[in-house]
């Protein structure tokens, strides 16, 4: 009859607000796991190097209260360490202050200052290469300097990551190669920067979600340690920059990353 149709209707109805509720209550669940995940690795972060920085003062201490650390030399190499690693630390901690600016939607505020993306890029491909024996990391470019104006500190971070995630998710080695580039489009120039591997690669499906808070794609969740949370912060410091990032993929074989900036001139 009509009436057993419209309660069928209802129940229906019903029903699927219970699903949806239901998967809701997963995502939810998950974002939760993932956040203390998360907090965890980033308190671990931040433990190990200042336990580090105590032990040294503390040896330093103990060494000038004995009075055997008349060697000036040593105690300059050891307050140097302190140093290192406090602006190491430091470093880390406005990482995570931007995270947390741009989870709430805040804007960051640019520190923008003429600099060198050849030289920066260089520098950081040596410092990544210097982590890996299995990866031949390289450089390559016909450009001998290109000057723009960024945040070098945050420019520094979106290559970082995408250098440490290169050589991360190819576990089995291969090349990961950096470009440095210029493009004409939209009527105006700008500073290109691939950076490609021959690893893992994103499964095509996964792609549209690779740059989302705590995304991470079904071929390394579980198998490869991450957070999810570095591609999303690198999308926001180009996006703030004028600039934007795109990714091609082919999964087993490789990914590039292209970061596009603005370059001075005109729009
Ligand atoms: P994390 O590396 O901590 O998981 P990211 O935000 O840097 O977080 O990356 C998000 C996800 O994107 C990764 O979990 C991984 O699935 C994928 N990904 C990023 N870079 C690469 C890459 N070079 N090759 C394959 N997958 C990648």
């Amino acid at each position: 009859t009509l009436r057993d149709q419209a309660m069928l209707l209802q129940i229906a109805q019903l029903a699927s607000v219970a699903t949806d509720n239901f998967q809701l209550l997963r995502q939810t669940q998950e974002a939760v796991q993932m956040r203390s995940e998360f907090l965890a690795m980033v308190s671990h972060d931040l433990k190990n190097p200042l336990v580090s920085v105590k032990g040294m003062a503390q040896l330093l201490r103990r060494q000038l209260e004995r009075g055997d650390c008349l060697d000036v030399q040593r105690l300059i190499e050891g307050l140097d360490k302190i140093d290192s690693v406090a602006t190491r630390m430091s470093a880390q901690i406005n990482e995570l202050l931007d995270t947390a600016r741009l989870q709430m939607g805040e804007p960051l505020e640019l520190d923008v200052r003429p600099f060198d993306l050849v030289s920066l890029a260089r520098q950081l491909v040596e410092q990544h290469a210097r982590t890996t024996s299995k990866h031949n990391v390289e450089l390559r470019t016909d450009l001998g300097e290109l000057v723009g104006e960024w945040d070098q500190l945050r420019i520094e971070r979106v290559l970082s990551n995408l250098l440490s995630n290169a050589i991360k998710y190819s576990p089995e080695g291969g090349d990961v190669v950096v470009t440095v580039r210029t493009e004409e489009a939209d009527g105006r120039s700008w500073a290109v920067v691939d950076v490609t591997d021959q690893g893992l690669g994103i499964p095509a499906r996964e792609l549209p979600r690779i740059f989302d808070r705590f995304y991470r794609a079904s071929n390394v969740e579980g198998r490869i340690g991450g957070t999810g949370v570095g591609l999303a912060s690198v999308r926001m410091i180009v996006e703030q920059h004028g600039g934007r990032i795109s990714v091609t993929s082919q999964e087993g074989q490789g990914s590039t990353f292209s970061v596009w900036l603005p370059l001075p001139g005109a729009a």
